[in-house]
């Protein structure tokens, strides 16, 4: 799964104690009241310490400012960042913290420059929500490998608003550059289309790198959030797409969502009888486990993609089966925004969305046992209309 998406804290800093724009402060929200400088007060779920769940938060967001694009949220996918975020498993973490990048809603105020988006567009927001815009990795539209260092949609110091931490979409506006906000298709359930911000983008960014197309044949490891996107739109590219799972329930599951192949790689036959048959592996594994049985299914010039971040150590990759077939073993995060928007796009021509189910803001501290025990087909996306009637409850 994806790793640490916003940029880490120096540890001497901390989330504003006052109601400023970004900061997160326990209770409930009435949404849309205006502060006194034209900023919203949002309704929200965050977590306060790497123990406390997620609760009920208020959020004040900025007004608009000439570049900015505040948006009514309507959904947000719940991804396993925001879990390993909001449990503090990658340290460095400032609380109040509401999570949250796989964003859609409506725009509901424009800044006064802003001409590519109006009030009522259905937009998304995805794992970054601002970049240095100057270096030469977002000069190329690569602003995920900003030089700087991307400011991540949650959990970030948003230097271009006076170091306020950035807070994320489970909550019920938010308020972004224009730069980093993206154009949703109507054709698309928005609900549907939230996990493609990241889990989407994360998946189709090595395959747009490798140039995927028909009669290529694309392996897919692991069958997951990230995983079932893979397969998606791997098929939707034209590809054949082989899974590899450990797991033998999984198999219908894959065949249901298009696989055309699925190899059980404990099964040492069947991992033989692939071999020399894939021309790109896209792993989305998060856990350690051995990459050479999975390079001896690589044809000649073939490539592994590693998209999850285990937090251990994995096992050595032998150069032997890398040299032997000039392979590229390869990583690789999310995508630039330019690439996000065409991944959308793509998603609208072939009516390609995540399967998700949908849960309310009471839920979600029961979605993340799910998730962590991977008792979810194949995303939970947030109904953020939910979040005000328990704001109201904690505040009693
Ligand atoms: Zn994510
Ligand atoms: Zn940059």
């Amino acid at each position: 799964m994806p790793p640490p998406l916003a940029k880490p804290l120096a540890p001497d800093s901390a989330a504003p104690e006052t109601a400023t724009p970004g900061s997160a402060t326990p209770g409930s929200a009435t949404p849309g009241s205006k502060d006194s400088d034209g900023g919203v007060l949002a309704a929200a779920y965050g977590a306060t310490s790497a123990d406390s769940g997620l609760v009920p938060l208020t959020l004040a967001r900025r007004a608009p400012r000439e570049d900015d694009v505040e948006i009514a949220i309507e959904f947000c996918g719940l991804c396993h960042s925001d879990v390993h975020a909001v449990w503090g498993e990658w340290g460095g973490q400032a609380y109040p913290l509401v999570p949250g990048h796989e964003i859609v809603g409506t725009v509901s105020r424009v800044g006064s420059a802003v001409t590519d988006f109006a009030p009522g567009d259905r937009v998304g927001v995805g794992c970054m929500v601002d970049s240095c815009r100057e270096c030469e990795s977002c000069l190329d539209g690569l602003e995920q490998y900003c030089e700087n260092g991307m400011t991540g949609t949650y959990g970030a110091v948003d230097r271009r608003n006076g170091g306020s931490i950035t807070q994320g979409g489970y909550s019920s506006s938010i308020v972004v550059d224009r730069r980093y906000v993206l154009r949703v298709p109507d054709s698309l359930d928005p609900a549907a289309v939230a996990p493609l911000l990241c889990a989407g983008i994360t998946t189709f960014s090595p395959l747009r790198h490798f140039d995927v197309e028909e009669g290529d044949v694309v392996g897919v490891v692991g069958l997951g959030g990230l995983g079932h996107m893979a397969v998606k739109l791997a098929k939707a590219m034209g590809a054949k797409v082989v899974v590899f799972t450990t797991s033998e329930s999984k198999v219908p599951a894959a065949l249901e969502l298009g696989a055309d192949e699925v190899v059980l790689s404990r099964d040492e036959a069947a991992m033989e009888a692939a071999n020399r048959t894939i021309d790109l592996i896209i792993d989305t594994v998060a856990a350690p486990h051995d990459l050479n049985p999975l390079f001896r299914t690589l044809r000649v010039d073939g490539a592994l993609f590693q998209l999850g971040l285990p937090s251990e150590a994995m096992p050595p990759v032998n150069p032997r089966a890398l040299v032997r077939r000039r392979i590229a073993y390869a990583g690789s995060l999310i995508g630039g925004i330019a690439e996000t928007q065409e991944m959308l796009d793509f998603c609208a021509e072939h009516g390609v969305v995540a399967d998700i189910e949908v849960v309310r803001a009471e839920q979600l501290n029961e979605a993340y046992d799910r998730m962590v025990a991977g008792d979810v087909k194949y995303r939970f996306v947030l109904d953020t209309g939910t979040l005000q009637a328990p704001a109201k409850e904690a505040d009693a």
